[in-house]
């Protein structure tokens, strides 16, 4: 199953995503039990955009050097705990919104990502339980100003200025995320191209890491971390992020003036 949140000019809806049809549904399904409405509408209709599938309630958490290879690249060894950091609600944009680079970057990187959609209030869990608190799985870009990353001690400009988390375009609960496909390409061509077999820190173990250090709430999202081959895009440039089984999140990148 494959949710969406969408527009077709008025408050956002939520469907589930059949074929090329958004069967709406009556509510949010992270919040309550709910039902089809009996509409359908065509997906690829004019009217209808698709938006980032849950603004979280709370906090984006991210992961840094989750993936061996990529943490390498950078040149930093892999962190025997895993390495938290806090992206805020408003850096949330959904499928096709435009990536604003910031005036104050020179160099900013894109980061395809396996992203976890938190669905019960969580605190404390242990890994075995872990995957009992979630609600489903979503692409991110963890977009992220690489030169302002280098030279600060805190990532917290660096990854979370406006527009510097891509969610979409879909949620798909129950989804077996331990050996997916996670990709960039920007113009089309390929950047990333890893696995989530080669997390360092699995999925049900960062969720019981984090809910030791937060309570964590339903529509809040963890991001895993991203694979290698994170590279820079550009004013002009478009970016898609992928996850087998969930979805292209397709981004343009624009620099204003
Ligand atoms: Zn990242």
């Amino acid at each position: 199953m494959r949710i969406a949140r969408f527009t077709t000019g008025d408050d956002p809806r939520y469907a589930i995503v059949e074929g090329d049809d958004l069967v709406v549904l009556t509510g949010d399904p992270l919040y309550t039990p709910v039902q089809p409405t009996g509409e359908r509408v065509r997906l690829d209709r004019d009217d209808v955009r698709l938006l980032a599938p849950v603004i979280p309630r709370s906090k984006v958490v991210g992961v840094g050097r989750n993936y061996a290879a990529h943490a390498a690249e950078m040149g930093n060894e892999v962190p025997a705990t895993p390495m938290i950091f806090l992206k805020p609600n408003t850096a949330v944009i959904g499928p096709d919104d435009p990536i604003v680079l910031p005036t104050w970057s020179e160099e900013v990187h894109v980061e395809a990502e396996l992203a976890v959609v938190i669905g019960k209030v969580t605190r404390d869990v242990t890994p075995d339980r872990a995957l009992e608190r979630v609600f489903g799985y979503t692409v991110a870009n963890d977009v992220t100003a690489r030169d302002v990353q280098r030279a600060e001690q805190l990532w917290t400009r660096a990854k979370g200025f406006d527009g510097s988390c891509p969610l979409g375009p879909f949620i798909v609960p129950g989804l077996d995320v331990d050996d997916l496909r996670v990709t960039s390409r920007v113009n089309g061509t390929t950047l990333q191209d890893g696995r989530t077999s080669d997390l360092v820190h699995g999925v049900a173990d960062l969720v019981a890491f984090v809910s030791e250090v937060f309570t964590l709430l339903p529509g809040d999202v963890i991001l895993t971390g991203t694979p290698a081959g994170v590279g820079e895009v550009r004013h002009g440039d478009v970016v898609e992020c992928e996850v087998e089984d969930i979805g292209v999140l397709r981004n343009p990148v624009i620099r204003r003036s």
